[in-house]
């Protein structure tokens, strides 16, 4: 076999591409996961996970991650740093272009996710980092004492926005309607905190300051009354698209890009299965990609018995 060939590549290090890597592994097929980010995909950017069977006071995202890295690699996963070009079948093996190097591989699983969804609003990008941010774990500390808008009516939002409340004086979530996506847990924890206020039917236009965020333009979608808002950092959590670009056109995808593989994890290319976030319908929580990861797995060896 080349030193470039293995029976399973996995593209994306997420919990479901982990989970995947664990079991192919311990299946004793060679296994390579590729991964562009760090490992433990979006979860690296959540403080604590709560929600995770078996870990009754929380467990930290990045640590959680880093375990089933760790545990991946003790059964013989390989894990490359790298981001896919292309992937395309030559020869009777899949190949995967990624970083200049080329892999073979008899079956791949999709894992790649998804990532933050943008507002799109001008000053938006010229202040990424400058005050506006997607994850309030990896940003929140740099806002001591300040006044914050979060943005989103979801899990996320919510979520995030008590986070905040850690280091800000203030936070403020601006929703586009006058009624919560989030779950009732969290929404009862919100409207309890005394740091947090909510401003209802509302979205931001324009993101605006001299070099860094200074105020937002906030303009009411009922009434289309605009109000320039003072804040220090606006941070954004309004929900998430599939990272499928190298996905499409090589196997079937929906109209918002998500991949097909609603049956047995099954893409419309016989050996490439998809898992996690990427796939449509997946339910967005980590337990739920873990098993997404497994049942891809299962199906993968399933098929590679099948076609020996
Ligand atoms: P989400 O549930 O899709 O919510 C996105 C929120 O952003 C919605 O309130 C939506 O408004 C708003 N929104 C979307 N596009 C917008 C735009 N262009 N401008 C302004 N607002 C916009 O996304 P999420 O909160 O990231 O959660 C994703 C999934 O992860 C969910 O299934 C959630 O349950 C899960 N999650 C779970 C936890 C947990 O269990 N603790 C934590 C985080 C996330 P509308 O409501 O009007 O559509």
């Amino acid at each position: 076999m080349n030193p470039s060939a293995f029976d399973v590549v996995i593209i994306g290090a997420g919990g479901a591409g982990l989970t995947a890597a664990i079991y192919t592994a311990r299946a004793n097929l060679s296994t390579l996961i590729l991964e562009k980010m760090v490992p433990g995909g979006q979860i690296v950017s959540t403080e604590l996970v709560e929600n995770y069977p078996g870990f009754q006071d929380g467990i930290m995202g990045a640590e959680i991650a880093q375990r089933m890295e760790a545990q991946a690699a003790r059964y013989g996963a390989r894990l490359d740093s790298g981001e896919v070009n292309r992937i395309f079948r030559q020869d009777g093996h899949f190949q995967i272009e990624a970083g200049g190097e080329r892999y073979q591989a008899r079956a791949v699983i999709l894992a790649m996710g998804a990532s933050f969804r943008t507002l799109g609003v001008p000053n938006e990008k010229e202040f990424t980092g400058k005050g506006v941010s997607y994850c309030a774990t990896c940003d929140g500390a740099f806002f001591r004492g300040k006044e914050l808008v979060v943005v989103g009516g979801g899990d996320s939002a919510l979520q995030e926005g008590i986070f905040l409340t850690k280091f800000a004086a203030k936070v403020s979530i601006v929703h586009r309607r006058d009624k919560l996506r989030a779950s009732p847990i969290l929404q009862e924890r919100a409207l309890e905190n005394p740091k947090i206020r909510f401003i209802w039917d509302t979205v931001i236009d324009k993101i605006e300051g001299a070099g860094k965020v200074e105020s937002v333009l906030l303009r009411n979608v009922k009434t289309q009354a605009l109000e320039t808002f003072g804040t220090g950092g606006v941070f954004i959590f309004i929900g998430h698209e599939p990272n499928s670009g190298i996905a499409k056109g090589f196997v079937a995808t929906d109209d918002h890009g998500y991949v097909i593989a609603e049956t047995g994890y099954r893409t419309s290319v016989p050996g490439v299965f998809a898992a996690g976030e990427i796939r449509k319908g997946a339910v967005h929580q980590l337990v739920s990609a873990c098993g997404e990861g497994c049942g891809a797995a299962l199906a993968l060896q399933a098929y590679l018995e099948s076609s020996n």
